[in-house]
C-alpha cells in the first residue's frame, strides 16, 4: 500500500509550517493540532534517546518521550527490538510502558507522545488505547506511517478515542538522523537487522513486516 492519499503535506521546514493530521477528538479535551513552542523542545529530547539507540544498541535510531499534562517526562524509550529481542520494543512502546509504570496506570491520560519517526500501525494503536491526547512526530514514514502517511488510525472516528497528531517537528533532523544510520549499514558499517534495502526519503525506520 501506497502512501494514501490522505497523507499530510511535506515540510521542508523544520519546526515550523507543521502540518496538521486529525482533528480534535472525541473524548478528549481539546488538543491543539499545530506545533506549540515546547513541542520543538521535546522532540529535540526524542533525537537524543534516538541517539542512545544507534550509539548504546546499533539500533534505528528512533526515540520516543511521553510528557503528561504538567509538563513533566513520565516515561523515555527508544527502539530495543534487537537487544530485547522484542518485535514489539519500538521507541513509543518502550515509552508508554515506562510511562504507565511511572504513574501506575495503562490509561496517560493528558498525556503527549513524541517520537522522531511517524508512529507505526501498532504504534498507533496502543497510544490509542492509551487514551494519548496528542501524538507529536517528526520523519514521515511514507512505507508504515500509520499516523496519516499510510493508515491513518490516531484519527479514525470509529476509535473512542482519537488522538490530536502534530506532523513534521523537526522533520528534518529526524530524518536526516534515520538516513545516516542507513548510509552507516549500506556501507557496511555494522551488521544491525535493519534494512539496507529501499532508496526511498530513507529505508523504513521501524519495519514492522
Ligand atoms: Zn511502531
Amino acid at each position: 500500500m501506497r502512501t494514501g492519499e490522505r497523507c499530510s503535506p511535506r515540510t521542508e521546514d523544520a519546526g515550523s509550517s507543521l502540518a496538521e493530521v486529525g482533528s480534535s477528538p472525541t473524548g478528549n479535551a481539546y488538543q491543539p493540532t499545530t506545533a506549540v513552542p515546547e513541542d520543538t523542545h521535546w522532540m529535540q529530547h526524542a533525537l537524543v534517546l534516538a541517539e542512545r539507540a544507534c550509539n548504546e544498541d546499533d539500533e534505528i535510531p528512533v526515540g520516543a518521550v511521553v510528557v503528561d499534562a504538567e509538563g513533566q517526562v513520565i516515561g523515555e524509550g527508544w527502539n530495543r527490538n534487537i537487544a530485547e529481542c522484542d518485535p514489539s520494543a519500538h521507541a513509543e512502546i518502550v515509552a508508554m510502558r515506562r510511562a504507565g509504570r511511572a504513574v501506575g496506570n495503562h490509561r496517560l491520560v493528558g498525556c503527549t507522545l513524541y517520537v522522531t519517526l511517524e508512529p507505526c500501525a501498532m504504534c498507533a494503536m496502543a497510544a490509542v488505547h492509551a487514551r494519548i491526547a496528542r501524538v507529536v512526530f517528526g520523519a514521515f514514514d511514507p512505507k508504515t506511517g500509520a499516523a496519516g502517511s499510510v493508515f491513518d488510525l490516531l484519527a479514525d472516528p470509529r476509535h473512542n478515542h482519537r488522538v490530536a497528531v502534530v506532523a513534521g517537528v523537526l522533520a528534518d533532523e529526524c530524518g536526516q538522523r534515520l538516513r545516516q544510520y542507513f548510509r552507516g549499514k549500506r556501507a557496511g558499517v555494522g551488521t544491525g537487522a535493519a534494512g539496507a534495502d529501499g532508496e526511498g526519503p530513507f529505508p523504513t525506520g521501524q519495519t514492522c513486516g
